[in-house]
């Protein structure tokens, strides 16, 4: 087998450096999935899951990556219009793949790095007869953190719905289901939690799963009715990812042990630290304004004249593997994604790579 790096050289917004201890969990047999020994991992599963969405409700598992249940969400949704809240490549996703489902969309766009307001939005919600809002929580292509319970209130408050991608959010940033009363939340396994791709988690509210019942078009493989149907009897519609979810349950484990409160922290003062490194290196800038930076991911403008590709290639000489801008950002910033099992630690070595690169 292939000798393993020493953990912390690999900070992608995505896929995040996956521990030795939870790769080597996916070795196990598989079983059977119709079993009392699926119900029993299942069951297990939702104790460590549920405290993640900080939720008592089920919460669901789909062996696709979280696009699949950003399609889901968009699928349980009965007949309306749908305002998509656009700030980067993937709230740009979240409206492609509501009108690629045949829905009528609008977009309350503001340019990459910016959050939306509740000020921004409430117009547009007063003018369009909408079903439902999509927004993302934390936006990976820039790193700009939107305030998905105001803006879920504000949704409320006008009788809409708010789906929410919590990709690079959950695990990471605070988000507490229940508490803030939300309507559906969606996650991949590969950002903040710290496992490989492949699954998908959401968690819809009662409300939503049964406004479902009414949508007509949910499709068989992206169906929340039948999730929720199967969940009640710790069991899923298809064949579950063993492997994956043997993986999940390992994670789990760390994660109680570290506790989800510590965890947000953690994110936060690696959030904090990237920052700091950005305000106080010369020539260097965070592209987010302070106050709405992402506790996991930092996109970092750099001096004019040093291209973004290059300089992620001369960190990467240096062992430590850092992201490319994304898109149209590609050229004059990278991304840190500091999530998931990384630490202050981790981040700092990665931080020392990158001033070594901007000044080799
Ligand atoms: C990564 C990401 C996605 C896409 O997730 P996949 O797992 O690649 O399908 C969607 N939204 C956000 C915010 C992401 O970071």
């Amino acid at each position: 087998m292939q000798r393993q790096p020493e953990f912390g050289t690999f900070f992608l917004p995505g896929p995040t450096e996956v521990r030795q201890e939870v790769l080597a969990a996916m070795l196990k047999p598989m079983i059977p999935h119709r079993s009392a020994a699926f119900e029993e991992l299942f069951a297990r599963l939702q104790v460590g899951l549920r405290d993640l969405f900080q939720t008592q409700r089920s919460v669901f598992l789909s062996a696709s990556s979280g696009t699949g249940m950003m399609e889901a969400a968009i699928r349980a949704m009965p007949a309306g219009r749908i305002l998509s809240l656009v700030n980067g490549a993937f709230s740009e996703r979240f409206a492609h793949i509501a009108e690629m489902c045949g829905r009528e969309v609008d977009r309350y766009e503001v340019p990459w790095g910016d959050v939306h307001t509740v000020e921004g939005l409430e117009p547009y919600l007063r003018a369009g007869k909408y079903r439902a809002i999509t927004v993302t929580h934390s936006e990976t292509s820039t790193g700009a953190l939107n305030a998905v319970r105001t803006i879920s209130d504000k949704a409320h408050e006008l009788g809409v719905l708010c789906l929410i991608d919590s990709v690079s959010g959950l695990g990471g940033a605070e988000l507490r289901f229940d508490e803030w009363q939300l309507d559906y939340v969606l996650t991949g396994s590969q950002k903040a939690i710290g496992l490989p791709p492949g699954l998908a988690f959401a968690v819809a509210s009662d409300r939503v799963v049964s406004l479902a019942n009414q949508a007509t078009e949910r499709g068989v493989y992206f169906d929340i009715v039948e999730m929720e149907r199967f969940a009640k009897t710790n069991q899923v519609p298809a064949t579950p990812a063993f492997s994956l979810l043997y993986a999940l349950d390992v994670q789990l484990d760390a994660i109680r042990a570290e506790g989800v409160h510590a965890r947000w922290d953690r994110h936060t003062a690696m959030a904090h630290l990237t920052s700091e490194w950005a305000d106080t290196t010369a020539g260097v800038s965070n592209i987010v304004e302070p106050q709405f930076r992402s506790p996991t991911v930092s996109t970092i403008r750099l001096p004019d004249g040093m291209n973004g590709r290059e300089f992620v290639k001369r960190v990467g000489a240096s062992g430590i593997t850092v992201g490319t801008g994304y898109g149209k950002l590609g050229d004059t910033t990278f991304r840190i994604g500091h999530m998931g099992d990384h630490t202050v630690e981790t981040v700092a070595r990665c931080l020392a790579a990158c001033e070594g690169a901007l000044s080799a």
